[in-house]
This record gives structure tokens, C-alpha cells and sequence, in this order.
């Protein structure tokens, strides 16, 4: 199977990160034009970086949560696969409550 690995730098810390997508996540998302959601827990260093990829294995938009150390210790109880559903209900609630 190949393999697609998305590079990215986090904003924040400027760790760089490899990111693993598989060809059903990157087919998935070319044929509901939507975007792939991945979260990468920097737990050292105060954050979460969450990345959205396109059907390309093209990140377009890359967020930060700052977070307390014992809520980021929570998350990584879970496996990455929860992370990334739990980050996006945090930005979906993120984007409720501003307005
Ligand atoms: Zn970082």
C-alpha cells in the first residue's frame, strides 16, 4: 500500500511533524471535497496542533489549542483516532461561541 506522509511545522513550537494518511482518508476526502482532521499532541510543550488536509495531501489550515497540562494529559489516554473527532467538536464549539 503506499504510504502518504504530510510534513508540517507547528506554528507554535516549530517542531516539525510527519503525518501518516492513508489512501481511503485521502480518497474520502477528494470525493466529499472534504478536509482530513489530524491532531498532534505537543503535550510538553503547553499545546495541541490540529491540521486540515485536502484530497491532495495539501495541509490548509493548521490550528493551535493552548491547553492545561492535566487536560492534555487526559487526551492522551485515547487513541489518535478520538483526538482528531474530539478536536474538530472543540473547533465546531469554538466557532458556536464567538458568535
Ligand atoms: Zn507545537
Amino acid at each position: 500500500m503506499q504510504k502518504n506522509i504530510i510534513q508540517a511545522t507547528c506554528p507554535i513550537c516549530g517542531k516539525k511533524e510527519s503525518i501518516l494518511l492513508s489512501e481511503d482518508e485521502l480518497k474520502n476526502a477528494r470525493e466529499q471535497h472534504s478536509l482530513i482532521t489530524k491532531a498532534v499532541s505537543h503535550s510538553k510543550e503547553g499545546h495541541v496542533l490540529t491540521l486540515y488536509i485536502d484530497g491532495q495531501g495539501i495541509v490548509r489550515r493548521k490550528y493551535c489549542f493552548e491547553m492545561a497540562e492535566n487536560q492534555i494529559k487526559a487526551l492522551e489516554n485515547k487513541n489518535p483516532g478520538d483526538l482528531d473527532t474530539i478536536f474538530e467538536q472543540m473547533l465546531q464549539n469554538s466557532k458556536k461561541s464567538t458568535k
